[in-house]
């Protein structure tokens, strides 16, 4: 029986491509910063210090591993530095908005779901601080309060596709692996580690799927918003 469903954010939820927002983001943040950071040397410093978040084995959160690394190639503590990052979160951030088509279904299927108890968590990969995450869930217009838990770079102490992410988020929310559906648009990102630690899987197919050459058969795949049928026949079936 799924008690948890876990969704990613970036072509599952927001309806874009993520390689697309990240070339505007950086775009956005070198601006914002070029007072400091002349020439190309902001987005090399987030590159490298993302690298390292993408390789972190549990013994600091994300956002330790990416300021310890930034740090030691700057002049500036971190005091210094952080309060600038969340004003550009607060001020220059939203606009990166532009574009992204919204889906209200998307906010009434995942209110359906908690209304019927599931418990529900974000899996985007923690690589982006909290404030920015729930920003972008505000441009797909869901709501944050209905998630029982958000992962971000504050709390967690690996990325996907390591299994360890999903294994502690499922800690996190405490609900077996077993009984959390992990729904995503990229196979070997979001679905091919949750199902090694036995989650169940769902593919969404809303035109931003990224498919494996290496063959990976979901226990469910279709559009988003067929999310509360499948649980519902899930539940018809095994209650
Ligand atoms: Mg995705």
């Amino acid at each position: 029986m799924i008690e948890a469903v876990l969704l990613d954010l970036d072509g599952t939820i927001l309806k874009h491509r993520v390689e697309d927002f990240l070339k505007r983001y950086f775009t956005l943040i070198e601006k914002r910063f070029n007072h400091l950071f002349p020439d190309s040397k902001l987005v090399q410093l987030i590159l490298a210090s993302t690298e390292k978040m993408l390789k972190n084995d549990g013994q600091k959160t994300n956002k330790e591993v990416f300021w310890d690394g930034f740090l030691k190639q700057v002049p500036w503590s971190l005091e210094e530095l952080e309060p600038q990052f969340e004003r550009f979160y607060l001020e220059d951030f939203p606009s990166l908005n532009e574009g992204i088509s919204v889906d209200p279904r998307t906010n009434q299927v995942l209110q359906e779901l908690k209304q019927k108890g599931y418990k529900l968590a974000l899996a985007t990969n923690p690589l982006f601080p909290r404030i920015a995450i729930e920003e972008r869930l505000r441009w797909a217009k869901v709501e944050s309060g209905l998630f029982d838990f958000i992962a971000s770079y504050e709390t967690m102490h690996y990325c996907k596709p390591n299994p360890e992410f999903f294994r502690e988020l499922a800690d996190l929310i405490r609900v077996e692996p077993e009984r959390c559906l992990m729904v995503g648009n990229e196979v070997e990102l979001d679905l091919r580690a949750a199902k090694l630690i036995g989650m169940k899987t769902f593919l969404v197919k809303n035109g931003f799927e990224v498919l494996s050459e290496v063959e990976f058969v979901p226990d469910f795949q279709g559009e988003l918003i067929k999310l509360s049928d499948i649980l519902i026949c899930e539940r018809g079936v095994l209650r």
